[in-house]
């Protein structure tokens, strides 16, 4: 009998054909860099690549392998690993859009237009922690973005209030979640006191894979740690690796726990916050965004143009200066994120890109 990769179910067993069962083994992947993937088949990592027929068959990065994504693989001469020869159909999946092309240009600060394409994530999770912090970090209209992105994922979403220490009134916060998210289950947690921690105990059971996403400062580190350390849920160390324990696993994006558990932390996961908030700031500020757009030339600065409607909104008091600072700040911190968000791009495989250019051609 072979041993299945964890979180292996039904769905996927019966997408192998017959012919296949016999030339392919199912892995997971557990990590993606630059085409070099690690694969967890049977109970061994190993590494991997496309063969050259997946490669020659797909070229949209949608259809390649992501982290959590189950694919059939083969031994293959002269290389010590693997060969990915195919990607299993997803249960779910997380995805961003990805530009991929020119005739993009600066709209109020964010980048607008050009060809996009979908990029994955991360594939195949059964629950997303959304996590919140019960200090400035707290915000509605942020929840409600990573709960659209959980449910157009189909992917069950469960509310993660973390620093309950830092409160007294809990409850004020409970109740303003509850307006927007009626059927989704809230725990308040502290980490650092250690308070409501168990509740975990009941999601990371064997075959479970789960991820985490919140602003940065929420607590995602402090409570990933504890979960991979602290808790009764070390990290599996996994034999042909080349070495043991969790040291050694660090750079794998999808970690394997002891219990057979896993969780999924990507830099892409880690990234979605930078989207949620363009959104935000535009949903925020719709009434001075349409001021803008009434202005009596396209390329107002909104400074000394004449016909400015933001100027002459200011002047009668219709906007609020205040609101208007604020939006501008705001803006701004947007900037330096999507300044961010270039940084990372750049950071994706040059070659896949490349690829993706002559296609969208
Ligand atoms: P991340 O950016 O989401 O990974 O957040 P970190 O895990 O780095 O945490 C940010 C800060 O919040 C750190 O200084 C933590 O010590 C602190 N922190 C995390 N959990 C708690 C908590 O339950 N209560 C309080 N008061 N601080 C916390
Ligand atoms: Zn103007």
């Amino acid at each position: 009998m072979t041993l299945k990769p964890c979180g292996w179910q039904a769905f996927f067993e019966d997408q192998i054909k017959d012919h296949e069962k016999n030339e392919y083994i199912p892995g997971r992947i557990l990590s993606q860099s630059k085409g070099l993937y690690q694969v967890m088949v049977e109970d061994q990592v190993l590494k991997a690549e496309l063969s050259g027929r997946f490669t020659f068959h797909h070229q949209s990065q949608k259809d390649y392998p992501s982290v959590g994504d189950f694919v059939l693989v083969k031994g293959q001469k002269n290389y010590d690993g693997v060969r990915i020869h195919r990607l299993l159909e997803r249960k779910n999946y997380i995805s961003r859009k990805l530009p991929i092309s020119g005739g993009r240009k600066l709209k109020n600060d964010l980048i607008d237009g050009g060809v996009t394409e979908e990029q994955v994530i991360s594939a195949n999770l059964d629950y997303i922690f959304i996590m919140m912090g019960l200090d400035g970090d707290f915000n509605i209209r942020r929840l409600e973005r990573y709960l659209t992105l959980c449910i157009n994922s189909k992917i069950q979403p469960i509310i993660i209030l973390n620093k309950v220490d830092l409160v007294t009134d809990l409850d004020t916060y409970i109740k303003k979640i509850q307006g927007v998210a009626l059927d989704v289950l809230i725990h308040p947690i502290s980490v650092t006191s250690l308070k409501g921690l168990d509740i975990f105990e009941d999601y990371l059971k064997p075959g479970i894979t789960v991820a985490f996403i919140g602003s940065s400062g929420v607590g995602k580190s402090t409570l990933s740690n504890y979960l991979l350390e602290e808790a009764c849920l070390k990290v599996k160390s996994v034999s042909k690796s080349s070495g043991k324990g969790r040291h050694t696993t660090s750079h794998r994006q999808l970690h394997i726990l002891e219990n057979g558990a896993m969780i999924v932390d990507t830099p892409g996961m880690r990234e979605i916050q930078l989207w949620a908030t363009e959104e935000e700031v535009n949903h925020n500020f719709r009434d001075v965004e349409e001021l803008m757009q009434s202005c009596k030339f396209n390329n107002c600065q909104h400074q000394t143009e004449p016909g400015c409607k933001v100027i002459e909104a200011l002047e009668t008091g219709e906007l609020d200066p205040k609101r208007y600072e604020s939006y501008l700040k705001q803006l701004k911190e947007i900037n330096n994120l999507a300044n961010k968000r270039k940084i990372y791009d750049k950071r994706l495989n040059k070659k896949e890109r490349l690829k993706a250019k002559v296609k969208y051609k």
